[in-house]
């Protein structure tokens, strides 16, 4: 990967997945399941996991949710499902780890929002009190303030003393000074309470792109615990997928983020797993991970008027996507396969060439002959109703040759080999 140089943090370790440091940037996820529901969550959480979602969180809200959480942790494993669950506690975390043991057992990392775990003197030992149950099963947590539940008392405190300057900074100013300071004097006194300091995550998510850039800026600058990121309540659609990627694309490109999610508002019915395949789709873009190949195509334009090359477009890449659960476990390193699917011979013989493989179509109004490049030199012109099966097959037999450790089956070593048809 020559993604931009990482931030360098402490590492912590979450379940089996360390974060942090040099390692992986890591794809989280939430539910939206009832977690009581132990059928329903399971199902959810086994569904975000297969999508790709390393690490997943889950609402653990009253004693219904925290009773459950030890039964899901069984029936995942039973499933083979390893991704590591976080609970997500607010308001009453303190009661419910200390009353639920085998849910503290069961989870692999807490997390605790500042702003919500009470107020006046109750702040303080409710904090403190999950942290010493973190101790205890050795967990890590994440500190996660959001500005939607920001800690009143804390913004209260630095808009008083911002008043009373000869020049008092702008408001924004001082909420972004109150977030940073929720996160790290709760970072300091954890450790004070003895959780060790590779234990601590933080995260200060904001719901606009530019207040997350200058916050985590500084957070960034001002500790080296890894760092969640995410825009919280991104929204639905196209303005949560835009708004989210703007939001996390600039602090990565600038080396700032070790664990990422887009928290999507999902359409009713929408899979869940849209926000996985979003968080995988921005580290991808950004050069920082591959989890699938990369398909470069054109957007087609007046050269293209007829449906053809749309659906080329759509089936190569609908086969790809299907063959990659099988291609990951029989080809490691499948992941970084470029293919190039194009409209025209303005630009198609140009990308294809710079892809793995590629094929282009010449054009609307010319009868369909597809000229398909390997390892940057042409190897045939695909013609007739089959282009796209037979361009597939050329896929499989290149992924099994590249792929595969040098083997490929005698119908691969066909497929790769076949030459230019006569009169094509
Ligand atoms: S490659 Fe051809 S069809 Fe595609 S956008 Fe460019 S000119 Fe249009």
């Amino acid at each position: 990967m020559q993604g931009p140089p990482r931030r360098p943090t402490v590492t912590s370790t979450i379940g089996h997945v360390p974060v942090g440091s040099q390692h992986p940037i890591v794809v989280q996820s939430m539910t939206n399941t009832d977690t009581r529901d132990v059928l329903a969550t399971t199902e959810q959480v086994a569904t975000l996991a297969r999508a790709g979602s390393e690490i997943v969180r889950i609402t653990v809200n009253d004693a219904g949710a925290a009773a459950a959480v030890p039964e899901i942790r069984a029936r995942l494993d039973d499933m083979g499902v390893v991704a590591p669950l976080v609970g997500d506690f607010h308001y009453n975390g303190h009661i419910l780890l200390r009353e639920f043991p085998a849910t503290a057992e069961a989870l692999a990392k807490y997390r605790i929002n500042p702003g919500n775990v009470g107020a006046g003197r109750h702040h303080d030992t409710n904090f403190t009190t999950m942290i010493e149950v973190a101790k205890a099963y050795g967990r890590p947590v994440r500190i996660g303030v959001n500005w939607g539940s920001l800690d009143q008392a804390l913004l209260t405190a630095l808009m008083d003393e911002n008043a009373r300057l000869s020049e008092p900074l702008p408001a924004r100013e001082v909420m972004i000074e109150a977030m940073l300071r929720s996160a790290l004097d709760s970072a300091e006194l954890a450790e004070r309470t003895g959780l060790p300091h590779d234990h601590i995550l933080l995260s200060a998510k904001v719901s606009n792109a530019r207040d997350l850039w200058d916050v985590y800026r500084r957070l960034a600058q001002r500790c080296d615990y890894p760092l969640h990121l995410g825009l919280t309540e991104a929204g639905m659609g196209v303005k949560g997928a835009v708004s989210s990627t703007a939001g996390l694309a600039v602090l990565l490109a600038e080396g700032i983020g070790d664990t990422i999610r887009v928290s999507l508002t999902p359409d009713p019915g929408a899979p869940r797993e849209r926000e996985v395949e979003i968080a995988q789709e921005v580290l991808q873009a950004l050069d920082l991970r591959r989890f699938a190949p990369s398909v470069t195509a054109c957007p087609g334009c007046g050269r293209t008027t007829s449906t053809l090359f749309q659906e080329m477009a759509r089936d190569i890449q609908a086969y790809l996507k299907a063959q990659m659960p099988h291609w990951k476990e029989r080809y490691p390193g499948v992941e970084a396969l470029k293919v190039a699917v194009m409209g025209c011979v303005v630009n198609g013989p140009g990308e294809s060439k710079h892809a793995d493989i590629g094929i282009s179509l010449p054009g609307t109004g010319e009868s369909p002959k597809a000229p398909v490049y390997r390892d940057g030199a042409f190897v045939t012109t695909l013609q007739g109703d089959a282009i796209v099966p037979e361009f597939n097959r050329m896929l499989d037999a290149y992924v099994e040759r590249r792929f595969g450790g040098g083997h490929a089956s005698e119908a691969s070593e066909r497929a790769l080999e076949r030459v230019e048809l006569p009169g094509a």
